[in-house]
C-alpha cells in the first residue's frame, strides 16, 4: 500500500501557476469536511487507515450551519478522550429552551435522563471542525486538503475507484479502496453517481441574518419567538446573533414587495427589546434566502462509494438534530469499515450495506419527526402568529411540574434512536500482506475492490 504519509494541511496558494494533473494514492478518500467527513476522518486516522479528507473551502467559517452539539455527540467524543477538551473552547450550554408567543412563554427543560453531560453545547461549527481537524492531524495517516473542490469521480465498470479535484494550483486525482461522499445537501457526489433523493418534507424557506450582540440583551444562546407571521431563531455566537427565521413557504416575494421598513417593523413587533438592532438591515442583500427541504436516498452506496450525512439524507433544520445524525453515521461507518480498511481487507456490498441499516431508520424517524415539526407546528403557529400555541403553552407548564414525562422526547432529541458508540478494539493484524490495487474486477454487486 502506498503511504502518503501526509499529515500536514496543504494549502494551495492563490496565484500559483496550474501543474499538470497529479495522481494520488490512499487508502479512504473522504469528501466534504462538515462534521460527517471531519469525525469519520478522525476515526479512521485513530485505527491507522490512510485517510485523505477533502474540503472544498480554504477555511471551515460558513454562515449557514448549525452549532448545536448533542449530548450524545459528548458521549461519542468522550470515547475518544476530547470531550473535556472540547469543553475549553468557548462554547454555551443548553438545558431548557424557551419559545415566547402572543400565547406565553414556553419553556422546555431538556430532561435528558442518565449521561454525563445533560445539556446541548452550543460551539460555533467553525471552531468544532478546526478542533476535529486539528486532532486527527496528530496522526501521520492523515491528509486534509483545503480548497479541493471534488467534481468528478473515477469510474470503471460501475465501481468507482477514486475522484478528481480541482484547486487554485490544478487538477488533481485521488485513487482509494474506499471513496466517501461527506459533501453535505447539495452533494456533488450524490449526483455524479447517479442516485435520486426522494423528498421527505416540505421546503421550507428562511431568512439567515446576522445581528450585532450587545452585552445586555437578555435573549438566551438559543432562544426562539413566533409572531407576526415570522418564526424567528436565535443562535448566540458570541460577537453577533445569528437569526434564522422561517417565513411561509414562498412569502419571500411577499416580504420583498411589502418592503424591508415593513420586515423591521414586523421583527421589533415580535422582539421588541432588539429593536435598535433590526435597523441594522438596510438592505435586502443583508438577508440571505434558504430553502430547505428534507430528503433521502433509498440506497446509500455503491461499490467503491459511500455517502454519509446529508449527502444521504438531507436533514432540514426543525429541531437543530442534523450534526448529530451525520456525526452518527460517522461513527457506524468507521465502526463497520475501519477494521476492514485498516486491515486492508476487501469493503464488500454487506459492509455498505450494514451501514445503511444501521442508520437509515433513525434517520427516517427523525425526518418524520422534522416534517411533523414543518408541516404542522411551525405551519400553523407562523399563520395564527402564535395563537395556537395556547395549548403547547399550557401544557409545557404542566410538564414543567412532571418533568419525567419530558423525557422521552428530550432523549429523543439528544439522542436519537440507537445512538452509536465507538468500538475501541483495534483491528487485528492481516493474516496475508496487502497491497490495494484500483485496477476494477468485475461489476458484479457484491465485488470487493481488489486486495492482494
Ligand atoms: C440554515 C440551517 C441551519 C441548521 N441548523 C442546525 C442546527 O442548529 N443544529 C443541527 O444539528 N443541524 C442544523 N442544520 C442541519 C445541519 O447543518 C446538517 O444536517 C449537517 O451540517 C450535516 O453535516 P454533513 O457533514 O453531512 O454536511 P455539511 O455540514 O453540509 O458538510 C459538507 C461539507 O462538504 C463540503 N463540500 C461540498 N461539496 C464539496 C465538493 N464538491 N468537494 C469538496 N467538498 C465539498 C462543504 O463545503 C461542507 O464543508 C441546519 C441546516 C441549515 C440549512
Amino acid at each position: 500500500m502506498q503511504q502518503t504519509n501526509t499529515h500536514s494541511e496543504k494549502k494551495p496558494q492563490a496565484g500559483q501557476p496550474p501543474q499538470a494533473k497529479q495522481v494520488e494514492r490512499t487508502t479512504c478518500c473522504i469528501v466534504g469536511g462538515g462534521p460527517a467527513g471531519a469525525i469519520l476522518a478522525l476515526l479512521l486516522a485513530r485505527q491507522g487507515v490512510e485517510v485523505t479528507l477533502l474540503e472544498a473551502h480554504l477555511d471551515f467559517e460558513r454562515d449557514f450551519r448549525g452549532d448545536t452539539i448533542h449530548p450524545a455527540v459528548m458521549e461519542i467524543l468522550d470515547e475518544i478522550g476530547l470531550a473535556e477538551r472540547l469543553l475549553k473552547l468557548r462554547h454555551t450550554k443548553l438545558s431548557t429552551f424557551g419559545l415566547q408567543t402572543r400565547a406565553g412563554t414556553l419553556r422546555l427543560r431538556f430532561a435528558f435522563g442518565k449521561t454525563k453531560f445533560p445539556y446541548i453545547t452550543v460551539i460555533a461549527q467553525s471552531r468544532f471542525l478546526e478542533f476535529i481537524t486539528e486532532e486527527a492531524k496528530r496522526y501521520p495517516n492523515f491528509t486534509l486538503i483545503m480548497g479541493a473542490q471534488v467534481d468528478e469521480l473515477v469510474e470503471k465498470d460501475g465501481v468507482v475507484h477514486g475522484i478528481r479535484y480541482r484547486a487554485s494550483d490544478g487538477s488533481h486525482e485521488i485513487r482509494a479502496a474506499l471513496i466517501v461522499g461527506a459533501d453535505g445537501r447539495f452533494s456533488r457526489l450524490r449526483k455524479l453517481a447517479g442516485f435520486e433523493p426522494v423528498k421527505t418534507s416540505p421546503p421550507i424557506d428562511v431568512l439567515w441574518f446576522r445581528l450585532t450582540r450587545g452585552e445586555n440583551d437578555t435573549i438566551e444562546s438559543l432562544d426562539a419567538r413566533i409572531g407576526n407571521g415570522l418564526f424567528l431563531i436565535f443562535i448566540d455566537r458570541f460577537d453577533y446573533w445569528q437569526v434564522g427565521c422561517v417565513i411561509p413557504k414562498d412569502g419571500y416575494q411577499k416580504l420583498r414587495s411589502d418592503g424591508l421598513d415593513h420586515l423591521r417593523q414586523s421583527l421589533a413587533k415580535t422582539v421588541p427589546e432588539l429593536t435598535d438592532r433590526f435597523a441594522e438591515l438596510k438592505e435586502w442583500k443583508q438577508l440571505s434566502v434558504l430553502s430547505v427541504e428534507s430528503s433521502h436516498l433509498k440506497r446509500w452506496y455503491k461499490p467503491g462509494l459511500l455517502l454519509i450525512g446529508d449527502a444521504a439524507h438531507v436533514m432540514s433544520p426543525a429541531g437543530g438534530i442534523g450534526i448529530n445524525y451525520a456525526i452518527s453515521d460517522a461513527v457506524v461507518a468507521s465502526n463497520v469499515l475501519g477494521g476492514k480498511l485498516a486491515a486492508g481487507l476487501p469493503i464488500r456490498e454487506k459492509d455498505f450495506a450494514s451501514v445503511q441499516r444501521q442508520r437509515e431508520l433513525p434517520t427516517r424517524v427523525a425526518q418524520t419527526f422534522q416534517s411533523l415539526l414543518q408541516r404542522v407546528a411551525l405551519a400553523r403557529a407562523i399563520k395564527s402568529g402564535g395563537e395556537v400555541m395556547v395549548a403547547p403553552v399550557l401544557l409545557a407548564r404542566l410538564l414543567e411540574k412532571m418533568p419525567w414525562l419530558t423525557a422521552l422526547p428530550a432523549r429523543f432529541i439528544g439522542f436519537g434512536l440507537w445512538p452509536p458508540h465507538v468500538k475501541t478494539e483495534l483491528p487485528q493484524p492481516p493474516m496475508e500482506s496487502v497491497t490495494v490495487s484500483n485496477e476494477p474486477t468485475s461489476s458484479s454487486s457484491d465485488t470487493p475492490l481488489t486486495i492482494k
